[in-house]
């Protein structure tokens, strides 16, 4: 068998990072399978869809790195496709035209409730001669659904779960407008697009009876069905804003990379021995559905984070450059030509050892294109006393001679230091106030060699 998969956003929101993982969940399935990953933009609710959102969505899925295998599909340039297909049912007699009122159904509805039974729609035209039909109304469409008897899903996450038929009623299909419903949409959908695995949200199992019962009714093989269990706040609580970031595109502004939400992503809710750190070649080489465990993912912030300072640490300088480059932009105090650039990058190695996001990395090279004078720290202020600054033009002049490169600038510092009496430290304390504006920054040899002599020394004489 073939297996392919599908993600199917509504584009009603960005993209929430329960959807990013089903996603990527369909994505390295087909993938770990050899099989296709296909985008199915589910935009009939018109009211609620925008362009907008859906191109945010292809946007953060773009950034994920998931791509989808085929262009993506628009339900709602499908309405004739789901239009035909309820009319098929109908002739085969597996749905019906219901006539039925809206204040019919309103007054059967609150009989029901009256007598404190549970309502479900039983349509009297069910069983009744299309020929008693009232002039001049438009039918909706509903199926005939089974009344004895249990659907029941073999469920590759829940194992197998069931429901008594008589729990189910005759959902329409159709509107009486021609429009499709969503169940039926989605079934339509997804059996023309040969979907094998549909892998998505716990919160759409009550769906998928009603949508079995359609794939039944057209004599169409049903897909697998893998529902996915939601993720939660740390409390257990559904996520929401308080817990903190929710979207993908939330995410990548708070500088998160996608390869670390990605590995988050996929270890929430998924396991292989105690392995956590993977790229997406070794997720896909062991990703499969059997990994996936029962119960609601907690999200956790901290360990996101940490797993992003593992992730920076891995990425390539010149792509953590050209972020921490944008980041910068449009600052008023910085001046961000290439020159600053290459300082950045110079000094890439040892900055993206300390930063746990890319906010974190360009708050820290932010000294690195800021225009002369600096601002000072209190504490770096403090670090510059007229005898430290005294020093600090010794120092210059030294270093004016000296080769900008690492050995040559140890040695001329440790040199320096000796001849003073100095510890090292006590010259590399007032060295970083000048040279940074701060008491905070990698190794100061790597600073100087990152900055360049005439910057180095710029920034001293303006100390
Ligand atoms: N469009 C649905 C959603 O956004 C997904 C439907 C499906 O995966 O079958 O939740």
């Amino acid at each position: 068998m073939t297996i392919r998969t599908r993600f199917a956003p509504s584009p009603t929101g960005l993209l929430h990072i329960g959807g990013a993982r089903t996603a990527l969940f369909n994505f390295l399935f087909s993938r770990h399978h050899g099989g296709e990953y296909l985008l199915r933009i589910e935009d009939t609710d018109r009211t609620r869809s925008t362009p907008e959102n859906t191109a945010a969505i292809l946007d953060s899925l773009a950034w994920l790195g998931l791509a989808h295998d085929a262009p993506p599909l628009f339900q709602s340039t499908r309405e004739a496709r789901h239009a035909e297909v309820a009319h098929a049912l109908v002739a085969a007699g597996t749905a019906y035209h219901c006539y039925m009122s809206a204040e019919e159904l309103a007054r059967l509805r609150a009989e029901a409730q009256a007598e404190g039974r549970q309502y479900r729609v039983v349509s009297p035209w069910r069983d009744r001669d299309a020929k008693d039909a009232p002039a001049g109304v438009k039918p909706a469409i509903r199926l005939k659904a089974p009344r004895e008897g249990e659907t029941v899903v073999a469920d590759l996450v829940q194992g197998e779960v069931r429901v008594a038929n008589s729990e189910l009623d005759d959902m329409i299909l159709l509107r009486s407008d021609g429009t499709p419903t969503y169940q039926h949409a989605v079934v339509v959908d997804d059996h023309d697009m040969d979907i094998s695995h549909v892998i998505r949200g716990d919160d759409h199992l009550t769906n998928t009876f009603r949508q079995v019962q359609i794939f039944h009714a057209m004599g169409w093989p049903v897909p697998r069905f893998a529902h996915v269990p939601m993720i939660h706040g740390a409390d257990g609580a559904k996520l929401s804003k308080r817990h903190g970031a929710q979207s993908v595109t939330e995410f990548r502004d708070q500088g998160f990379l996608p390869e670390a939400l990605c590995n988050y992503l996929l270890r929430l809710g998924w396991a292989h021995g105690d392995a956590e750190i993977l790229s997406r070649d070794e997720a896909i080489a062991l990703f499969d559905l059997d990994g996936v465990g029962r119960s609601p993912g907690r999200m956790d912030y901290t360990r996101l984070t940490q797993l992003n300072g593992v992730w920076i640490r891995r990425a390539d300088d010149d792509r953590l450059t050209a972020e921490t480059m944008q980041r910068l932009a449009g600052h008023p105090a910085l001046v961000l030509d290439a020159e600053a650039e290459q300082r950045i990058r110079r000094l890439m190695p040892a900055l993206k050892d300390r930063a746990k996001t890319l906010v974190e990395l360009a708050d820290s090279a932010h000294f690195l294109a800021h225009k002369r004078p600096l601002p000072m720290a209190p504490k770096a202020a403090a670090a510059l006393t007229a005898d430290s600054r005294e020093m600090l033009r010794g120092l210059a002049a030294i270093l004016a001679a000296t080769e900008f490169a690492p050995e040559p600038i140890d040695a001329a510092l440790r040199a320096f230091a000796e001849h003073h009496g100095k510890k090292l430290g006590e010259i590399a304390q007032p060295l970083r106030a000048a040279l940074t504006g701060s008491t905070i920054s990698p190794g100061i040899d790597a600073v100087l060699i990152a900055l360049g002599r005439s910057e180095a020394l710029a920034r001293l004489a303006a100390a």
